[in-house]
């Protein structure tokens, strides 16, 4: 099999530890700033950073149709902290200027943000996920918390009783930093699931 070529959102945030781990993982990646970045990717990783400045910035360089065009062409999607908020449908905790009609809107969950607290609840823990035999070292900053999910969804890990972790078909949310621990089990997890993905080829 070919190797997948994966896209990280590189307009705010983290992308650039995102990018390291992909490719320390043997991936070839591309920072996506662009609708033509979105060309030959198999999947795309929207960072943790300040979800309401990234989606300002995708409505900026009209990346939010692109991107959800990507998706139902069968590309795989990770959001991770802010990327999660941006993936979701609900979203909650937000300044009334931050409407649907500014995020992706792709996912069957309804998010918090800032559940946790502010930048100094900031806090790193061992978290159990489904399919990892020990657990992660799950990096929590002003996280996001998933509040619900719909039925589609299914939960991957949850933090004192809380969800922080879920997977729909090829769209994966987290509300921690995978990125920012030497643990590169969640990003193989995403490989995985981009390597069952089969996009439509034109
Ligand atoms: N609190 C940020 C937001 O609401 C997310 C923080 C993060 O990505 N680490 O967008």
């Amino acid at each position: 099999m070919t190797q997948p070529t994966l896209g990280v959102l590189a307009l705010q945030g983290a992308f650039r530890e995102h990018r390291q781990r992909l490719e320390t993982l043997g991936a070839t990646v591309k920072e996506v700033r662009l609708p033509a970045d979105l060309h030959g990717l198999s999947g795309l990783i929207i960072p943790g950073g300040e979800s309401t400045t990234m989606a300002r910035l995708m409505t900026d360089y009209a990346l939010l149709q692109p991107v959800r065009d990507f998706h139902t062409r069968g590309g795989a999607i990770w959001g991770t902290c802010a990327g999660a908020i941006l993936l979701a449908r609900d979203i909650q905790g937000a300044p009334p200027q931050f409407g649907v009609q500014d995020s992706l809107s792709l996912m069957d969950i309804q998010v918090r943000r800032n559940a946790f607290g502010r930048q100094v609840d900031s806090f790193t823990t061992p978290l159990k996920v489904t399919g990892l035999e020990q657990p992660f070292p799950a990096v929590f900053i002003r996280a996001p918390v998933i509040e619900s999910v719909g039925e589609g969804v299914e939960v991957l890990a949850q933090h004192n009783g809380q969800v922080v972790l879920a997977r729909q078909g090829r769209l994966m949310a987290s509300s921690f930093h995978p990125e920012l621990t030497p643990d590169p089990r969640l990003h193989e997890l995403f490989l995985d699931l981009v390597n069952e993905t089969v996009l439509e080829t034109a």
